[in-house]
């Protein structure tokens, strides 16, 4: 089964994508860890892209694309793959169904976390705390979700018409929203 994780920074979507892939033996696609580790390693991409993470912009979709689309191919990862934070532009859920199409694959289910700004902004300042991750600072906070509603939330058009398409309230504690994601995939 193949699932995109959809919403705002903050929503939840990494907690959820982990309990997915514990349950259904998948693989997470966190296109926010993967580029965090290109930096940590200190690899060419990493050098080009730690500028607009601590900045709280997107990383040009060309270098996204490039680095997911090896492990969609990856006939060990085919069709149990969970994404977390990707595709977040247009052109990024575009790629996608092309590369899914290519390689006879589908999405099954989209689940948008939905929450407001609020809820947001208290919960990325706690995990601040916890992860020490420097994209967490208020401003850029503020500056990301900024993007993602300029950016992003066009993508929910995107795919607001599939059938596949639900919407959880993402505001609600962590078991209630995966007890929600246990609910569609056990009809
Ligand atoms: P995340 O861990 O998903 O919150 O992502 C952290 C940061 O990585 C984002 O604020 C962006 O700067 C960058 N990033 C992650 N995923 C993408 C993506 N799909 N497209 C562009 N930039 C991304």
């Amino acid at each position: 089964m193949n699932i995109i994780l959809f919403g705002p920074p903050g929503a939840g979507k990494g907690t959820q994508a982990k309990y997915l892939v514990k349950k259904l033996n998948g693989f997470q696609i966190s296109t926010g860890e993967i580029l965090r580790n290109e930096i940590k390693d200190n690899t060419e991409i990493g050098a080009k892209i730690s500028k607009d993470i601590d900045n709280g912009k997107f990383v040009s979709d060309e270098i996204v694309n490039y680095l997911i689309k090896d492990i969609i191919f990856d006939p060990n990862k085919k069709n149990n793959l969970i994404f977390d934070g990707y595709p977040r532009t247009i052109s990024q859920a575009k790629n996608l169904d092309s590369l899914l199409e290519n390689s006879n694959q589908k999405i099954d289910f989209i689940f948008f976390l939905n929450v407001n700004k609020e809820i947001i902004i208290k919960r990325i300042e706690k995990r601040k705390i916890l992860e020490d991750r420097t994209d967490d600072e208020t401003n850029t906070i503020l500056k990301r979700y900024d993007t993602y509603m300029q950016t992003t939330k066009p993508v929910l058009e995107f795919y607001s018409k599939n059938p596949n398409f639900k919407e959880i309230d993402g505001s609600q504690e962590i078991d209630q929203i995966t007890r929600k994601i246990d609910n569609f995939l056990n009809v």
